[in-house]
C-alpha cells in the first residue's frame, strides 16, 4: 500500500508544508519565547534551535506581532488516532505551529508508519498505540485531547473510548454517521465531563470569519441568498478515497465528505438554522466510483430570515466558492474552505474590492482552540452538537432528495456559542 506511499507523501508534504506555509517564520518570530532552551517549544521536532537563539542574544527584541507560544510544560497533549493523508500532511504538521498544542501520542494499526512518524515528531515510542490496545492510552497522563482522524463510521467508537479513558476529544467531521451515534458521542462526554469539539475547521478560518463579520454587521446589508459549492473529483487510485466510496466507512458520498463544508458554510454565514430542505441527486450511469454513494447533489434551504441557499456537493468536479447576497452588496470567497490561499472579493453597485486578510494556519488555530477550551475550561465553539445538527441535516438532504418532496425540519438547534465569536482574535 499504500500505508508507505501514504508516509512517503506526509513527511514529504510535511517538509513543503513548513517552507511554504511559514513555519521558519513562526519559528523566528517566536523565538524570543523560548530561544533560552535547545529544543523547539511544542516539543515535537527536537531539532537544536541554536541559531535562531545566537541571532535573537545579538540583536534587540523585536516587537511581537503575534501572541507568543505558551511553555511547552503547560501546553496541551494531543493524541492523534489513524495516521492517514490528513493528519500527516495537515494536522501533525501544524501542532508545530500551534500556540499551546503538542503532539505526545499516536495511535495506528500500522506499527512501522507510526515509529517513522513518532521519530520524526519527538514522540515517545511508548506512547504508540493500536486500535485494540487503544484504551491504554487512559494511563498515559500527557495525553489530554485524542484526536479521531478515521474514517466516518469509526469516529463513533474511538470517540467513546477516549470518553471512557477520561480523555477530552477532537473529532474530524461528519461528526459520525448517525443521528444515533452522535448522541452517543455526546453523552460519553457528558458522562466523563470531558469536551467534545467537532473540527470544523472553516469556522476558525480567518478569511471565513470576515465573511461572516461583514454580514453580522450589516455591511452586505439585508441578506437575500447565498449559493455555495464545495466538489471535488474523487479518485480510485488514491487509498484515502478507497473508503469513502464505500457507504459503510463513509456514511454517504460527495455530501458526508465535502458538501458537508457548504451546509455548515450556510449555517454560519447565516447564523440561523434551515427550516425547509428540498434536494435531487445525480449519479453519472456505468460509473464505478458511484454505486454505493452519491456523486452530484444540488440541494436548496429555506431559512427563518427567507433566506434561500442553493448548495451544490459532488465527486466528479471540483468547485470551492460561495455567494453571498445582500440589498446593498455581496461577497464571493474562493476558494473558501480550501487549506490555504482564500481569496474574498466584494462587490457593489459601483465597485469590486478584494479585502486584505493575513493567511493563518486554520488546523492550528483549531485545535489551539480546543486546547485553550481545556486549559481555562470554557467552551468550544464547535461541540457535538454541531457536528449533530450537520447529521441532521445530512441525513434529511438524502430524504428530500429519496422522495423528490421538499422536507420540514421540525426541531430547534441553537449554537452556544456565536460563529463569530474568535473573529476579533483571530482574524
Ligand atoms: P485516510 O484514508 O488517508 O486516513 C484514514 C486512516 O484511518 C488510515 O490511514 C488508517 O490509519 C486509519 N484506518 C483505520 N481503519 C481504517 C479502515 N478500515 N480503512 C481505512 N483507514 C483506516 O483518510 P483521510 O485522512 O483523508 O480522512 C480521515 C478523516 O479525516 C475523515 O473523517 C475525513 O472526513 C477527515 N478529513 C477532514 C479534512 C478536513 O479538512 N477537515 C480533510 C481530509 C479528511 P493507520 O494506517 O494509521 O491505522
Amino acid at each position: 500500500m499504500t500505508q508507505n506511499h501514504l508516509l512517503t507523501s506526509g513527511l514529504l508534504s510535511r517538509r513543503l508544508f513548513l517552507g511554504a506555509a511559514g513555519g521558519t517564520i513562526v519559528a523566528a518570530a517566536a523565538a524570543p519565547a523560548w530561544a533560552q532552551g535547545t529544543t523547539s517549544p511544542d516539543g515535537t521536532t527536537g531539532e537544536p534551535l541554536l541559531d535562531i537563539a545566537n541571532e535573537a542574544a545579538a540583536r534587540p527584541m523585536p516587537k511581537m506581532e503575534v501572541e507568543p507560544p505558551i511553555e511547552p510544560e503547560r501546553r496541551v497533549g494531543y493524541c492523534v488516532v489513524g495516521l492517514g493523508q490528513f493528519a500527516l500532511n495537515q494536522i501533525i504538521p501544524s501542532i508545530g505551529e500551534s500556540r499551546m498544542s503538542k503532539l505526545v501520542a499516536l495511535v495506528s494499526g500500522d506499527r512501522e508508519k507510526a515509529e517513522t512518524v513518532a521519530e520524526q515528531y519527538g514522540v515517545s515510542t511508548e506512547a504508540i498505540y493500536n486500535y485494540d490496545n487503544f484504551d491504554e492510552i487512559a494511563e498515559n497522563d500527557e495525553i489530554d485531547i485524542v484526536y479521531i482522524i478515521l474514517p466516518n463510521s469509526l469516529h463513533a467508537e474511538f470517540t467513546v473510548r477516549a470518553f471512557e479513558a477520561g480523555k477530552h476529544v477532537m473529532c474530524e467531521k461528519p461528526m459520525a454517521v448517525s443521528v444515533e451515534e452522535c448522541e452517543q458521542m455526546i453523552a460519553a462526554a457528558e458522562t466523563a465531563n470531558r469536551k467534545l469539539m467537532i473540527a470544523y475547521r472553516a469556522q476558525y478560518e480567518p478569511f471565513n470569519l470576515e465573511a461572516i463579520r461583514m454580514i453580522r454587521d450589516g455591511e452586505l446589508g439585508t441578506i437575500r441568498s447565498l449559493d455555495n459549492v464545495a466538489a471535488r473529483p474523487i479518485d480510485l487510485e488514491n487509498p484515502a478515497d478507497e473508503w469513502r466510496v464505500v457507504k459503510d466507512l463513509a456514511g454517504g458520498g460527495s455530501l458526508m465528505d465535502i458538501g458537508i463544508y457548504a451546509l455548515n458554510g450556510a449555517r454560519y454565514l447565516l447564523g440561523e438554522e434551515p427550516v425547509e430542505i428540498s434536494a435531487t441527486i445525480s449519479n453519472p450511469e456505468g460509473d464505478e466510483r458511484f454505486t454505493d454513494v452519491e456523486d452530484i447533489l444540488s440541494w436548496r434551504m429555506r431559512f427563518p430570515s427567507g433566506v434561500i441557499a442553493n448548495c451544490l456537493t459532488g465527486y466528479s468536479f471540483s468547485g470551492n466558492r460561495f455567494s453571498v447576497y445582500g440589498s446593498d452588496a455581496s461577497l464571493t470567497l474562493e476558494p473558501a474552505t480550501d487549506y490555504y490561499k482564500h481569496g474574498l472579493r466584494v462587490m457593489t453597485e459601483e465597485e469590486q474590492t478584494e479585502p486584505q486578510i493575513q493567511e493563518k494556519n486554520q488546523f492550528a488555530l483549531e485545535m489551539d482552540h480546543l486546547a485553550e477550551a481545556v486549559l481555562n475550561d470554557t467552551p468550544v465553539k464547535t461541540p457535538g452538537e454541531e457536528g449533530l445538527q450537520d447529521v441532521r441535516l445530512m441525513l434529511k438532504i438524502y430524504e428530500a432528495a429519496e422522495t423528490g418532496a421538499p422536507v420540514t425540519i421540525d426541531w430547534s438547534y441553537q449554537r452556544a456559542v456565536p460563529a463569530e465569536q474568535g473573529a476579533d482574535q483571530q482574524a
